[in-house]
């Protein structure tokens, strides 16, 4: 176990807002678990691409460190990974890729840790976590023990899970399961890679992957960012034919019989939203979904600027704009 106190929030979320995190504690293991004092529970930390820290954090925050990947063949063309949570994202991505092992190229570049991507159940390019995730090892601070919760309980939907809500706060992911696959599956709907030949590698989808999401999103090493800022709304297809009939152009995709998604980004683009910027903070020129820390944004800029978007957009379609990202108040609590 590894104590730090008093840390610079900008090493911590990758929005790089300017404030101080009390202590965060890098657990690597269950012995480790086992012995933090989770009376009150701590906050859960990975590598902070989709949690921005509004205000100083007086609460512990945990990390699980751990990183080991342990390869199941269950038969020869069949491959479970368990991975801890601790490794980051895209690099099981790369070396599933490197091993020709079919299932989460589509997913590669996205930013975080391997614990976080069950949590809003990762998705992007037609393929989502849900879709190769085996099983969650989850450890609950009260019994101090670890579950685990095959994929048929874990409640995933678009950018949710069980542990956005009946867990959260009730522990933390130690491992996943993940299943891939020596048998290509190319997943070539989305567009960008609907252009690609049927019989492509694993390793074109992973560059076309990589130069698709290179082109649109800015690298939040240079421009801070927390990747998409909203949810892409889901609204019944009756609402969304009266919208057509006054917004001709707006864009929809299907769910089921019932629900359509709409574009966050294109309600917001409509808005006058792409490329906005007061002082510090604005919204990415390219893309006005990705809200951008130009380097001294300020919490409440940031707020106002939510706010303004939320009501320009309810004003204009009736349709209220929900955070995908954590915003954190001093407590530890969801800000909205
Ligand atoms: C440029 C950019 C592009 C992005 N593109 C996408 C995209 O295409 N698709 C997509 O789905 N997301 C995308 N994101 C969002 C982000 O990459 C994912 O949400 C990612 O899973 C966050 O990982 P993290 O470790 O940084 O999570 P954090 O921000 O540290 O945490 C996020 C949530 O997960 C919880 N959590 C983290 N670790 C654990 C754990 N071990 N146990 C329990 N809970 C845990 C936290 O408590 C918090 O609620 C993007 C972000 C950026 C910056």
């Amino acid at each position: 176990m590894h104590i730090l106190h008093d840390q610079p929030a900008e090493l911590y979320s990758t929005f790089r807002l300017k404030t101080r995190l009390a202590s965060v504690i890098e657990v690597s293991c269950l012995a480790d678990l086992v012995q933090l004092d989770t009376t009150a529970a701590p906050l859960v930390l990975g590598e902070g691409s989709n949690t921005i820290f509004l205000q100083a954090q007086t609460k512990p925050i945990v990390r699980f460190t751990g990183a080991n990947i342990t390869e199941h063949w269950l038969d020869e063309h069949s491959c479970l990974l368990h991975v801890e949570a601790g490794h980051n994202w895209h690099q099981l991505v790369s070396l599933a890729v490197q091993q020709q092992l079919w299932g989460i190229e589509n997913l590669a570049l996205i930013p975080g840790s391997v614990g976080a991507a069950p949590v809003q159940n990762i998705g992007a390019y037609g393929v989502e976590l849900a879709d190769v995730c085996a099983y969650v090892d989850y450890y609950h601070w009260q019994t101090k023990s670890i579950q685990r919760f095959a994929v048929s309980d874990c409640a995933f939907g678009y950018r949710d899970s069980i542990f956005k809500h009946q867990l959260a706060g009730k522990g933390i992911i130690v491992a996943l399961g993940i299943m891939l696959s020596t048998v290509a599956k190319p997943v070539l709907s989305y567009q960008g890679l609907d252009t690609l030949p049927l019989n492509s590698t694993i390793n074109d989808i992973y560059q076309q992957v990589i130069a698709i999401r290179s082109s649109k999103l800015p690298d939040y090493r240079q421009l801070a960012n927390c990747g998409s800022f909203f949810k892409n709304p889901v609204i019944s297809s009756h609402a969304y034919q009266q919208l057509q009939a006054r917004y001709p152009a707006i864009p929809g995709f299907k769910l089921n019989n019932r629900d359509v998604k709409v574009p966050a980004a294109w309600l917001m683009d409509q808005q006058g939203f792409k490329g906005y910027r007061h002082n510090d903070i604005g919204c990415y020129a390219k893309q006005p979904l990705v809200l951008v820390n130009h380097g001294n944004g300020m919490a409440e800029e940031l707020l106002a600027l939510i706010a303004d978007i939320q009501s320009k957009v309810y004003q204009a379609y009736q349709i209220t704009l929900e955070p995908e990202v954590r915003l954190l108040n001093s407590d530890g609590q969801h800000y909205v």
